[in-house]
């Protein structure tokens, strides 16, 4: 099980046949539920009693059920405090209660505390031999330097997008968690190209109700938008997504970025760097009307001098 987002070879370097474990693994890349994700699905190969998540014997029914008392994941949703290290350190000395290991999932280290940091560091030092842990992040700037030199760090790959697409429509039953039980696949074509092949980032599209209505304007700025008279319209209709502007400029910004792939003419590169302008001025606090406006005016010059 788990084959489609790990598969066999990729399961195989991180420590053939479980001879060459690691006692510390690092999970990076960009989408934080795919990396807890793949974290889950490593640590029930890890326990499972054929080593292989076969998703029947009774340790790997234990964890898709997350119930398996020898794997133990850090936090549910916050951020991991000194006292939660201390608390994975005193179980960590217990010995297994099923099969040879313990495994420690510790979620978004990159955003625990410096001195949860700290604790984890001595443990890491000096780890007890039936343990593994695998620790996840999207940012590995914000992880004590010493922790990066312990663990073995892996980048996780991006999925094809097929393969995003039949996870989605065939959940396997770990999945079933993340996904909404009335997930709505209109848009799935949509939220997959968005997505970029990152599985937890096209489910949270398909999550979000104005994902369909920001795909759609997006669309609109980036094909139709060619007359001046249509600016206030438009100004409106993105200032309706002013709450998740920075979300809306990403996706505007992949529309730029899809045409200028097909088309190849240096214009949309000038328009994508003004949307990039954009979310800087956004991130200085100059107020989010003026800068749709300015921006929207930008394109359609753009547009014009280029004969887009
Ligand atoms: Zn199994």
């Amino acid at each position: 099980m788990g084959n489609k987002i790990l598969d066999q070879n990729f399961i195989n370097s991180l420590g053939k046949n479980f001879e060459y474990l690691s006692h510390a693994y690092l999970f990076v890349s960009p989408d934080s539920t795919y990396n807890n994700l793949c974290a889950e699905i490593f640590a029930s190969h890890i326990l499972c009693e054929n080593k292989n998540f076969c998703g029947s014997c009774p340790s790997c029914q234990k964890s898709i059920a997350k119930t398996n008392l020898d794997l133990t994941t850090l936090p549910t949703g916050r951020t991991i405090l000194a006292e939660d290290i201390n608390l994975v350190v005193e179980k960590s000395l217990e010995k297994p209660m099923f099969g040879d290991f313990k495994v420690f999932i510790l979620k978004e280290i990159d955003s625990a505390t410096i001195q949860a940091q700290n604790k984890l560091l001595k443990t890491l030092e000096e780890p007890p031999r039936h343990v593994v842990f695998i620790l996840t992040a999207t940012n590995e700037n914000k992880i004590l330097p010493t922790i990066i030199s312990r663990v073995r760090k892996i980048f996780l790959p991006r999925l094809n997008k097929k393969i995003v697409e039949e996870i989605i429509l065939s959940p396997p039953p770990y999945l079933k968690e993340a996904l909404p039980s009335k997930l709505n696949t209109n848009n799935l074509s949509e939220a997959l190209e968005e997505g970029e092949g990152w599985l937890g980032k096209t489910i949270e599209l398909l999550k979000a109700e104005s994902f369909p209505k920001m795909y759609a304007l997006s669309q609109e700025i980036a094909l139709s938008f060619s007359k001046s008279k249509d600016l206030p319209v438009l100004s409106s209709k993105v200032l309706e997504f002013k709450d998740s502007i920075l979300k809306f400029l990403e996706i505007l910004g992949h529309s730029f970025e899809k045409l200028l792939r097909e088309k190849g003419n240096l214009g949309y590169c000038e328009i994508i760097t003004n949307i990039n302008s954009a979310v800087e001025e956004l991130g200085r606090n100059v107020g989010a009307n003026l800068i749709v406006d300015n921006l929207l005016m930008k394109i359609l010059e753009i547009k014009y001098n280029y004969n887009l």
